[in-house]
């Protein structure tokens, strides 16, 4: 026999009143779990922050059940204390089987805050959840840079809590005329209460900008090269404001932080526009990196993997054609 499962969280992440699509792909493994147990789960999106309504009428398209919706002007922007305060007592009042998050760098702070109030278990990283027939929950991510894979049990109460890696989250559009009803949960909390308050938000310089939230990549491969070969990248970035992102070999060389790796086991981006310069588009690649909205591909081989998600492919050595690039925007951002 197996485990029903009664209901799932799902956290939603938002961006300037938009909801992210990653929050649409857990709904979907929210899903897949409830269909392997029964079928009989629901499916229960979980939002604080102001002015969503609209965006939360749209997740039933996707498969939400329900909307919980705390709504205050001062859950506008991510605070990780207050965050993590309301969602334990709503966690607590309804008692969910499961927490699920997209992993990011709010998650990587709410997770663990949401978790130790809550007195359960946390994986963060998650390729992949599976709860047995007897309930038993494992979860599968990847470790020492995605060479080596971890398999946890857990062995604590309810609610679990799972961050999922993004480049594993799919959304499926389930029923396009489903309505989904929104319950609004009242704000108790004052944020007089809190140790911690948000003195200033700075906008980091494009470079420094992390990959998940840059709108302009620049990305090197192996075929970029070592060291002072790799540097040609970096400045391509400041000249086009963008951040620098690499494949697997680029970050083994030390060329770039892990923090700086695209893909299934490293960083999933979304940017208005990413350059793949010598990067031959591995499967592992391209899952952190597919939902870019326009992408340029360098590559000397016209039978490169990556030409077929490239939306202009560049036949060519990029160590020619970027230094020209490099020269042609300096002249154009040249004041007149
Ligand atoms: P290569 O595949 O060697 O490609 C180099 C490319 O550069 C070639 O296509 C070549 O034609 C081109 N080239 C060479 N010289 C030039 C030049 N002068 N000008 C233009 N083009 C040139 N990889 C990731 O990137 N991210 C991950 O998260 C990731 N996770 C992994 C997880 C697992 C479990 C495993 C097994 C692998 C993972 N990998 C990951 C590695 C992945 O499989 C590939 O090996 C890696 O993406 C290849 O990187 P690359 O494209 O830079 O190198």
């Amino acid at each position: 026999m197996t485990t029903e499962i009664q209901n799932i969280w799902i956290i939603v992440r938002h961006r300037e009143g938009a909801i992210e699509g990653e929050t649409l792909g857990l709904i979907a493994e929210a899903k897949r779990i409830i269909s392997e147990h029964g079928g009989k789960g629901t499916v229960t999106a979980v939002a604080l922050g102001s002015g969503l309504e609209s965006e939360l009428e749209s997740l039933a398209v996707y498969g939400a059940d329900k909307v919980l919706y705390v709504e205050s002007a001062s859950l506008r922007r991510y605070h990780g204390e207050l965050y993590a305060k309301i969602l334990s007592k709503m966690a607590k009042k309804h008692d969910p089987s499961y927490i699920l998050m997209a992993h990011g760098s709010e998650t990587a702070d709410l997770s663990p805050r949401l978790a130790a109030l809550l007195e359960t278990g946390l994986v963060t990283h998650a390729m992949d959840f599976k709860i047995d027939e007897s309930g038993k929950a494992t979860a599968i991510r990847p470790v020492a840079n995605g060479y080596l894979f971890e398999e946890i049990h857990f062995d604590c109460p309810n609610p679990l809590i799972i961050s999922f890696l993004p480049s594993v989250l799919s959304a499926l559009e389930f029923d396009m005329n489903a309505e989904v009803e929104i319950t609004t949960e009242p704000m108790d909390e004052s944020s007089d209460d809190l140790k911690t308050k948000v003195v200033e938000v700075m906008e980091a310089p494009p470079g420094a900008l992390n990959l998940e939230e840059a709108d302009i990549i620049v990305s090197g491969g192996r075929g970029a090269g070592r060291g002072e070969s790799f540097e040609i990248i970096h400045e391509l970035a400041k000249v086009i404001k963008g951040s620098v992102g690499g494949t697997r070999p680029v970050i083994d060389w030390q060329d770039l932080p892990f923090d700086r790796q695209i893909g299934q086991t490293g960083k999933t981006v979304s940017p208005g526009l990413i350059l793949t310069c010598g990067i031959s588009g591995a499967n592992e690649f391209t899952a952190g990196m597919e939902t870019s909205r326009f992408v340029i591909a360098i590559n000397t081989d016209p039978r490169a993997r990556i030409f077929r998600f490239a939306d202009l492919a560049v036949i060519g050595d990029l160590h020619e054609i970027l230094p020209i690039l490099k020269e042609r925007i300096n002249d154009l951002m040249e004041p007149e």
